[in-house]
């Protein structure tokens, strides 16, 4: 898609720090980490957000790619966060799950 940040990393358009490939997942580091680990989650296909999934499988896939990226950066603390439409804080149009880590996170978040 055009103008999508994260389709540009896909295709290498953007540079990102990436950590994580497979054949339908990549993931990168966030750009502005919000933890001292703070890894973007994400498919290679565009998808606008969780409510845009069309097949449940890519879920598995997502999940299975943030347990190896935890394994891969030998943290077993961890918060995966998706963030779905405006109001709950999602400002890029591409799914995506951000791995947290590497400082406490309180619980409720804000
Ligand atoms: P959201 O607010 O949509 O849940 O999260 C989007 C995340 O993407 C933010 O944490 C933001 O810092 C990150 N981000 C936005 N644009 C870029 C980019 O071009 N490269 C990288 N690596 N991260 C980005
Ligand atoms: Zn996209």
């Amino acid at each position: 898609m055009d103008k999508c940040p994260f389709c540009g990393i896909v295709q290498g358009q953007l540079s990102a720090q990436r950590v994580y490939e497979d054949q339908d997942v990549i993931a990168f580091k966030d750009v502005a980490p919000q933890a001292p680990v703070h890894i973007l989650v994400v498919p290679k296909a565009h998808v606008q957000s969780a409510s845009a999934v069309e097949d449940p499988a890519l879920w598995g896939r997502l999940m299975t790619a943030c347990t190896l990226v935890a394994r891969q950066l030998k943290i077993e603390d961890f918060r995966l966060v998706v963030n779905c439409g405006a109001a709950a804080g999602q400002t890029v149009p591409h799914l995506h799950v951000h791995l947290l880590a590497g400082r406490l996170l309180g619980w409720p978040p804000g």
